[in-house]
């Protein structure tokens, strides 16, 4: 045989979070391989920011003294450092219904468009990340903290050893063994570890399917301009609607529709084929060699933008940047397992369910703070790695629930936006808490801290009901149905709802310091404690 690369650890993926988790770990002193079977700058999805992501980055660079990351975290500062890096201005989360057939209606009390902004200004607000670029950059920057980078080499199969794993690798034909004392899998939807040590998929338990025909463009108009030409009435919003993730939901799915600072829009038709019989359940995300056969992307785009004519009006004179436009398979997917014994996956290789909500940066980043604090120690202990794998699962329970419960929403936009509210109160209680409270204290473990209350049993109680409760809604679709729910969902969020969702007659929430303050008990804050501490939340 051959004789073998040994490395303590080997970080198969260099995706942002592979390659940033290589360089905190080469930082501590620990001897990292970090292999790609890509070569970059290479196109990736997962492009919009979130201010939890925000978060994890500037705890990161405060940890780690890596002031670059504290600069990715905002728009204003990711252009004044770090201005060869493509990214996008996001100020929110922007949705519309549209209805087939019919230009995009929408009245003064808005019952066809709902923004939330997550930040309030340009300078402190979120970013739409050029992934290409993004990536390359922190690929470049752990090959500059000593990481050992191998692109081009694709991990194929791995078994356990004595004293950790042994990797096969693949490079022009030729094999590679890696012995490597830990593994960590940042291969997202390449899965490595899943289908290398045969760890079961929970892809069934999912009850909803989705598949995505995406592409980058040139040319989009801003959808509000259209809009408002076609006599739409788009009153004023805390941010101009297209600097945001833009939602557009469809009878078929939904459509998201990304900025970028260089006229540049990421744009992708999510299909839910949740009652069709696809045969794909084997699919996976993003990987085009397995999109289904016979519809062709282009037709299916040109299918859905033909129902929609506002729609179809913003992208008349796009076109797509090569390659093309392109469709995966089904998207959602899920391990039984997210670590063992000298391996764990970061959390886009344990599963996956839907970008409806943005969840994904922030969670991998969260996955990243987590392991490197893990990872730094020689020797990572059993219960620490049970622990990690825990947390991973209870967070993976969260995120299918809410998904699963806007899937079936998103045909009643009165009862999506209600049910979005579940989202929006959990991330901005975090958020805000953390900016005004944690942030002074230096609290230790706020990454171990469950994304979206995973870690508190009440919270996922409701994330659990939140499907049956829309089903209920929708099943009669009286008013005392609708009444219920509004309730439900008002209750849910009582304790956490920070930034009065619900409170808006026009479904337009931008950040409103006075409701802070009245609101200043669910803190624990009394008024005029949460005054002083308000200019934290600007950054
Ligand atoms: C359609 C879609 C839209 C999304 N939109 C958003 C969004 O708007 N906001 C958000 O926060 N999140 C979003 N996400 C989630 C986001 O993409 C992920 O959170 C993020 O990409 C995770 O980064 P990563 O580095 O862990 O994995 P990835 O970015 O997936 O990188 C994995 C890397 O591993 C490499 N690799 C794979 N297999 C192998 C192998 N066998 N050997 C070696 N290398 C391998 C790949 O080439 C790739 O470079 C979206 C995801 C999808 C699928």
């Amino acid at each position: 045989m051959r004789s073998a690369l040994k490395r303590d650890i080997v970080i198969i993926g260099a995706g942002f979070a592979g390659s940033l988790l290589a360089r905190l770990l080469a930082l501590g002193g620990r001897e990292v391989l970090l292999v790609e079977r890509d070569q970059h700058p290479r196109f990736a999805l997962g492009e919009s920011s979130t201010p939890l992501a925000a978060l994890s980055l500037e705890r990161l660079a405060r940890r780690y003294g890596q002031a670059d990351l504290r600069s990715l975290a905002a728009h204003g500062r990711w252009r004044r450092d770090l201005a060869d890096l493509r990214c996008g201005l996001k100020r929110g989360f922007t949705f519309y219904r549209h209805y087939p057939g019919v230009p995009y209606c929408n009245g003064e009390t808005n019952d066809a468009r709902f923004l939330i902004a997550a930040s309030p200004s340009d300078a402190v607000a979120d970013c739409q990340w050029m992934r290409a670029d993004v990536d390359a950059y922190l690929m470049e920057q752990a090959c500059a903290a000593g990481v050992d980078y191998r692109d081009r080499l694709e991990i194929v199969a791995a078994e356990p050893i004595a004293h950790g794993l042994r990797l096969r690798g693949r490079r022009d034909a030729r094999d590679t063994i890696i012995e490597a004392g830990f593994v960590v899998d940042a291969s997202g939807a390449g899965e490595v570890m899943a289908r290398a040590l045969g760890i079961e998929s929970m892809r069934s338990s999912i009850a909803f399917s989705s598949r995505l025909v995406y592409a980058h463009f040139e040319g989009v108009t801003p959808f509000a301009e259209v809009a408002a030409g076609a006599g739409a009435c788009l009153s004023e919003g805390p941010y101009a609607d297209d600097w945001a993730a833009v939602h557009h939901l469809i009878d078929e799915g939904w459509i998201y529709a990304l900025r970028f600072d260089d006229g540049v829009v990421s744009a992708g038709l999510l299909l839910d084929d949740t009652d069709a019989d696809t045969g794909t359940d084997g699919d996976t995300a993003t990987d085009t060699a397995h999109a289904p056969a016979g519809v062709s992307a282009e037709a299916r785009w040109q299918g859905a933008l033909e129902r929609y004519p506002t729609l179809a009006e913003a992208f008349a004179s796009a076109r797509p940047r090569s390659p093309g436009l392109r469709s995966t398979g089904r998207l959602q997917r899920r391990c039984r397992h997210a670590a063992g014994k000298a391996w764990a996956m970061l959390p886009q290789a344990f599963a996956f369910f839907d970008p409806m909500f943005s969840t994904g940066i922030a969670w991998s980043l969260l996955g990243v703070e987590r392991l490197a604090e893990m990872l730094t120690e020689k020797d990572v202990s059993t219960s620490g790695l049970a622990r990690y794998a825990a947390l991973l699962d209870l967070e993976a329970d969260q995120l299918q629930a809410l998904q699963e419960a806007a899937y079936a929403a998103r045909v009643d936009f009165a009862v999506f936006r209600e049910l979005s509210f579940l989202y929006f109160a959990f991330v901005s209680f975090d958020e805000i808490r953390h900016r005004l409270i944690d942030s002074t204290e230096e609290v230790g473990g706020t990454a171990w801290r469950g994304f979206l209350g995973a870690d508190d049993a009440d919270s996922r109680a409701l994330f659990r009901q939140a499907r049956e409760r829309v089903t209920d809604a929708l099943a009669d679709g009286s008013s005392d149905a609708r009444r219920r729910f509004s309730d439900w969902v008002a209750g849910a969020i009582g304790s956490r709802n920070l930034i009065g969702l619900g409170d808006s007659a026009t479904h337009l929430y931008g950040i409103d310091l006075e409701r802070l303050i009245a609101r200043s008990a669910l803190l624990g804050l009394t008024p005029t404690q949460m005054e002083s501490l308000l200019p934290k939340l600007r950054g």
